[in-house]
């Protein structure tokens, strides 16, 4: 069976100093029960989280993570985390993993229906082999985000820029996609704008410019994304946030998925239209993104 590991955090004040925090952590078997069954997190998928990749035990771009595990909690009127206690948490799971990648996920939750507030937790496990998707490619089909670009200003309370723990639409557009014949879903709002995936960001490639969705537009921004964004202007591209209309996808010369454990996947169909695949360049992203980084 995967390795698995789970640790139960009492959440400390977020200014709460402390010279380490390990008497906040339990660690717990993860294949025991371990939740209330009064969970808000369970019953209303009210709460937030974090997915951060592993590569030899080092955790990456655990700062991004962290600030946006915060923003999530802002966005959500979450009591706001402390970061040196979750810092302290992530390394504590991440010198628990095995050699090879892992994936270290922060839980920060509602917590109990009428009980004390709020419940969090960090678990890790071995990663699914991502090889065929980084190496072979993701063929994807837009799908309606149900919300016009201007939601996300108009009704701040569905929380868009959030990382909640309400994921079932994200896997319903993924099932949705594999119905169609395709592998992962491409969202894009009613009014014709290009969002994410449902688990990734999506970076585009037209001529030498490489293109990403605004953050603003009802999308997360990706920690992914932003990393190799620096990466490119190191090596002298011009990486840029633009609006992208539906109608601009077939310009593309090339495009990505990329998420903080699956990687850069490269999309080699947008309905049905092909999109040429450059392996070598593709490799390159994907070195750079298992490479330790802070
Ligand atoms: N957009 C959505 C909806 C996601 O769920 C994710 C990752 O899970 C991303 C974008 C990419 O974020 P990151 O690169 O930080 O993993």
């Amino acid at each position: 069976m995967a390795w698995r590991f789970a640790l139960i955090i009492d959440p400390a004040d977020a200014d709460a100093a402390a010279a380490d925090f390990a008497a906040t952590f339990q660690q717990v078997d993860p294949a025991a029960p371990a939740l209330s069954i009064g969970e808000l997190s369970t019953q209303r998928g009210d709460g937030i989280f974090e997915s951060i990749g592993v590569v030899d035990g080092h955790a990456q771009e655990v700062g991004p993570h962290l600030d946006r595990l915060a923003h999530s909690a802002r966005l959500c009127d979450l009591p706001a985390p402390n970061l040196a206690q979750w810092r302290e948490a992530i390394a504590v799971a991440a010198a628990a993993c095995p050699p090879g990648e892992c994936v270290i996920k922060l839980i920060l939750s509602r917590g109990i229906e009428h009980g004390p507030t709020p419940t969090a937790w960090v678990t890790a496990a071995s990663a699914p082999d991502n090889t065929a998707a980084r190496t072979g490619g993701v063929r994807v089909v837009t799908l309606d985000r149900g919300f016009d670009s201007a939601a996300p200003a108009r009704a701040p309370w569905l929380l868009l820029g959030a990382k909640t723990l309400s994921y079932a639409v994200n896997m319903a557009a993924i099932r949705e996609a594999r119905r169609r014949g395709a592998d992962d879903a491409l969202f894009v709002t009613t009014d014709g704008i290009v969002l994410e995936g449902p688990t990734s960001s999506v970076i585009l490639r037209f001529g030498d410019r490489f293109v990403t969705p605004e953050p603003g537009a009802g999308i997360l921004h990706g920690t992914t994304q932003v990393s190799l964004f620096a990466h490119l202007r190191d090596l002298g591209s011009d990486a840029a946030y633009e609006t992208v209309p539906v109608s601009r996808l077939h310009e593309a010369d090339a495009a990505w998925l990329v998420s903080s454990v699956r990687l850069a996947a490269p999309v080699v169909a947008i309905d049905g239209a092909q999109l040429p695949l450059d392996a070598a360049f593709t490799a390159s992203l994907n070195e750079y993104l298992l490479t330790p980084r802070d």
